[in-house]
């Protein structure tokens, strides 16, 4: 069975989907791997680390697409300047493709692949379960931004993050606010407090209070928190208009004292809520700053422009996209083991495809059905 791994085409993506570590692994399972050359190069892996792991090296993506079993991507399909061509349009027919697609099953992606009789599998739909935690890439990559942005955060400010007792005198330590206390929310909160922040952080699910304060940060909003703001498999709930406005009012005085507010808050599904009013914006301290990481889903502040940068009231707001990208080599080595677990658990020990849709992470993260689904459709229709 041959893997292929193209070199991503979409602007501004430096990742790539597999890394020697991982290719290495996956020739010692069997497999065979084929990379486009120069595929790792803005993560800083070259041809010849793929190479010496037992990879080969393709010329250009055309090769990668037409030979491979499994193609494995970071970016869903799209056109490739390079080859004058639709990265879809090129796929084996009946192959498998793996790449962030999505969930939507109508989107020109999944049904250019499903034209190709290709059977997808979205990396946002691999199930938050236990045995799918190391395939969980959404989470990974949510790490690796919250990570990212908060160290955006720290380079726009014109403050120290910690306190420093020098000979000009003593300086306060910043204060930093975080929305939303999940994947990307607690990678923040560390962040910084490791770099000498002082940190409070807010959310809707009780569960997360104990968390925030074993990092060292304080709770804010604690008296809002109940058990119904939390949805089946432990996800929270969109607030009512009622339960928005009384957080504000408890969280407005906190962002009013913050250096920095980080948003990370979301629910699964919807457009992100909205946290940091213009208001809110306008009350807070001369430069100040908002690195919003919900900028793609509309916003957690109410003045976020994803992907640039805007001055408000003298606060910076970033609103920035694909913070994954900033850090290629650690995000590509993350994501990469992600994948590994994910194709390990369809093919089988003589390395061949086994795509099981007895399997619930198989069943679940497929997008696109095709051929390579075996007794899917036969279990399927008899039950
Ligand atoms: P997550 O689901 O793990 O965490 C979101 C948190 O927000 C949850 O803890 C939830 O309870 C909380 N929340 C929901 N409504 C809230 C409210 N009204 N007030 C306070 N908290 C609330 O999600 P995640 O993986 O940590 O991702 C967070 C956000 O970052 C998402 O919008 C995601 O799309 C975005 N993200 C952006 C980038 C980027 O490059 N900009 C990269 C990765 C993730």
């Amino acid at each position: 069975m041959l893997i292929g791994v193209p070199r991503e085409v979409a602007p501004g993506e430096t990742r790539v989907a597999v890394v020697p570590e991982t290719a290495g692994k996956l020739v010692k399972a069997g497999l065979q791997v084929l990379v486009e050359t120069g595929a790792g190069a803005r993560a800083h892996f070259t041809d010849e680390a793929y190479r010496a792991a037992g990879a080969s090296i393709a010329a250009d993506a055309r090769e990668v697409f037409t030979k491979a079993d499994v193609l494995l991507k970071v970016q869903e399909p799209m056109q490739s300047p390079a080859l004058g061509a639709h990265e879809a349009d090129m796929v084996r027919e009946g192959a498998v493709y793996v790449s962030f697609l999505g969930r939507d099953p109508e989107s020109e992606a999944a049904k250019k692949l499903k034209a190709r009789k290709v059977t997808a599998l979205s990396m946002e739909m691999v199930p938050r379960t236990s045995r799918a935690q190391k395939m969980d890439a959404l989470s990974s990559m949510a790490s690796v931004a919250g990570y990212k942005a908060s160290l955006l955060g720290a380079l726009r400010l014109g403050k120290f993050f910690p306190l420093m007792m020098t000979a000009a005198g003593t300086i306060a330590p910043s204060r930093v606010f975080v929305f939303g206390a999940g994947v990307a929310g607690l990678q923040a909160i560390a962040t910084c407090r490791r770099l000498g922040a002082v940190v409070e952080a807010t959310d809707i699910r009780p569960a997360v209070k104990e968390e925030v304060q074993s990092l060292g940060a304080t709770f804010v909003g604690a008296e809002l928190l109940d058990a119904s703001m939390v949805a089946a498999g432990g996800y929270a709930k969109e607030l009512t208009p009622e339960q928005r406005e009384k957080q504000r009012q408890m969280v407005a005085e906190r962002v009013k004292l913050a250096d920095l507010v980080i948003c990370t808050a979301a629910v699964p599904g919807r457009k992100a809520p909205v946290l940091v009013t213009a208001q809110m914006v306008k009350d807070m301290r001369p430069g100040s700053v908002i690195v919003d990481m919900a900028a793609e889903s509309g916003g957690n502040c109410e003045l976020t422009k994803a992907g640039v940068e805007t001055i408000e009231h003298d606060v910076i707001i970033l609103g920035p996209v694909n913070l994954p990208a900033q850090l290629p080599l650690h995000a590509s080595q993350m994501y990469s083991r992600n994948l590994h677990a994910l194709v390990m658990n369809f093919v089988n020990k003589e390395g061949q495809l086994n795509l099981d849709f007895a399997d619930d992470i198989n069943r679940d993260s497929c997008l696109v059905k095709g051929p390579a689904v075996k007794e899917a459709a036969a279990t399927e229709k008899a039950s």
